[in-house]
């Protein structure tokens, strides 16, 4: 079996440590930090408990696939639960509508603001169901780059090919196939907010995109007690069980190629050699500071720009807020112009979107509660344009977390917040990018714009290098919790489709 050393500890690094550790390769995790985990870092102080990053989880069945690499039950590692209503809406006019967990109450809720748009939902979770059906088929657990590698049309040209191939709707971006199916804009706004789990504008991203929606009304929103971050806690475990040697505090300058493949990676003059090398780190950053020359020139992807970026405020409140839910989202006044300031323009949005996460409502009374008891540990999060030059957000953040205060004072019904504050923490995009070495302080990798590429990303398996390959948010399949754990995973798998194809003999065992 191979060598094998992977440059970060984020969950695509964790996963692929753990897939390839259970296939028998020797495996090296360097992460630069201290801990490992990566953005689903957490916060603990004065009684308080935060995840740093991720909070909500989606697809817990690409977890159950790491984890049955080695025969485990990843409820023996993770207790999870199945939250109802999974999101929490609040609108300016005063409007709330909860996205329950059984489509049928959703589908009520729904068409309880509007009628027409009861069976409108059901046209769009229809086309969401097919798009993510279509996703599984040609885009999911197979290191994909372009067009070319999701499907061989000369060979396996057919009819149902082809209607898979309409079913992608090219022509037509995420806001505009809910425009076509829903009439009230508060549905159409919630709808929208899909697309923010990739950090993209819905009026440039693909409709293929919609799948998401599915992937989150069918498979549900998960949460594991004690916080996310218990996810990267599991996915340790399971590779120290499975023999993985983690070394922290080790920042990768170099990945050193000799006749075109990887063979070794430096870390402060040292140079430790390996079969293959898997980059966790960004994946633009991996071509352009790791390897450069004409890897980098030749890399599809150097004008890819970065997804968004966001502000996050940890607060440690002596009461709780019992009319939120565990996730909420209170939406900006009007969508169009927050999304043409963050993605267009490249400033925060005036009247932002903020998402606030109140996981005491799960964990209230229970031994891992995030906060003491009637407190609450509040997490929210805005999402801000990926850094550009001239923002300084030591200076912008003081403003910018007053503009966050006043909107959820009018549109969440907390207006005495500051008065409940007792611990407060911030993350601002520029820590973002300094902790977790992204691209311009991209929370979600890289933009996914463009009606026909925007759902490509740069592939698994490098085409520029040999035995380097590539897993985390900013490769494909794309970014998030699931989506980034896939990533690991496709990683170990063509690392090992690739090995035992050079080891004939090691095959035939
Ligand atoms: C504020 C915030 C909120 C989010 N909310 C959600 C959410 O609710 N749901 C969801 O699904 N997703 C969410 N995400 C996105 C999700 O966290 C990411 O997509 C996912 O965690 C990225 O995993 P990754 O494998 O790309 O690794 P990363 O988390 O990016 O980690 C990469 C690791 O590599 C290390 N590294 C980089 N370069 C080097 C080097 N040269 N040498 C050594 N180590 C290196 C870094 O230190 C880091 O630990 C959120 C992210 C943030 C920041």
């Amino acid at each position: 079996m191979s060598t094998v050393g992977i440059i970060g500890g984020g969950l695509g690094g964790l996963a692929a440590a753990a897939t390839l550790a259970a296939r028998g390769h020797k495996v090296t995790l360097l992460e630069k930090n201290g801990w490992l985990g990566g953005k689903a870092a957490v916060l603990e102080e004065q009684g308080f408990r935060f995840d740093m990053g991720p909070t909500i989880l989606t697809m817990p069945r690409v977890l159950e696939r790491v984890f049955g690499e080695s025969g485990r039950n990843l409820g023996d590692y993770l207790d999870l639960r199945r939250l109802d209503p999974q999101w929490r809406c609040f609108y300016d006019d005063g409007t709330v509508l909860d996205l329950r967990n059984d489509p049928k109450e959703a589908r009520a809720a729904i068409a309880a603001l509007n009628a027409e748009d009861g069976p409108g939902f059901d046209r769009f979770m229809e086309v969401a169901n097919r798009l993510s059906t279509v996703s599984d088929k040609f885009f999911f657990w197979k290191s994909v780059e372009d067009l070319r590698d999701t499907m061989n049309m000369k060979e396996n040209f057919s009819l149902s090919t082809l209607s898979d191939v309409m079913a992608l709707r090219m022509h037509r971006t995420v806001a505009g196939q809910i425009k076509k199916d829903i009439r009230d804009p508060r549905v159409r706004q919630m709808l929208e907010h899909f697309i923010q789990y990739v950090g993209s504008s819905p009026l440039a991203s693909p409709a293929v995109l919609c799948g998401i929606a599915q992937m989150q009304q069918g498979e549900g929103v998960w949460y594991p007690m004690g916080g996310t971050r218990a996810v990267p806690v599991a996915l340790t475990r399971l590779g120290e069980e499975l023999g993985v040697d983690y070394r922290t505090g080790v920042d990768v300058q170099r990945i050193v190629v000799e006749d075109g493949r990887a063979v070794a990676v430096e870390a402060d003059g040292e140079v430790m050699r390996f079969d293959k090398v898997v980059s966790n780190m960004d994946s633009v950053r991996t071509y352009k500071e790791l390897i450069g020359g004409s890897a980098w020139t030749d890399f599809g992807y150097q004008k890819r720009e970065a997804a968004c970026s966001g502000v996050v405020l940890y607060l440690g409140l002596n009461k709780a807020y019992e009319h939120i839910a565990h996730h909420n989202f209170v939406f900006s006044r009007d969508p169009e112009e927050e999304f043409d300031a963050i993605y267009d323009r490249g400033v925060p949005a005036p009247d932002p979107t903020a998402y606030i996460a109140a996981p005491m409502r799960t964990e209230a009374g229970s031994p891992t509660a995030c906060a003491p008891e009637g407190g609450e540990a509040l997490y929210i999060l805005v999402h801000t344009p990926h850094l550009r030059d001239g923002h300084d957000w030591s200076k912008m953040l003081p403003e910018y977390r007053q503009v966050i205060m006043d909107k959820l004072a009018r549109a969440a019904g907390m207006e005495d917040l500051e008065e409940r504050i007792v611990f407060e923490r911030t993350l601002t995009p520029q820590d973002i990018h300094d902790r977790y070495k992204v691209l311009d302080g991209a929370i979600y990798g890289l933009v996914s714009h463009g009606k026909m590429m925007g759902a490509f990303k740069p592939g698994n398996r490098s085409r520029q290098v040999g035995d380097l390959y590539l897993a985390g948010g900013s490769a494909h399949p794309g970014p998030g919790m699931p989506m980034a754990l896939m990533s690991g995973w496709i990683a170990a798998d063509s690392l090992h489709q690739d090995a035992i194809a050079n080891e004939p003999a090691m095959a035939a065992e």
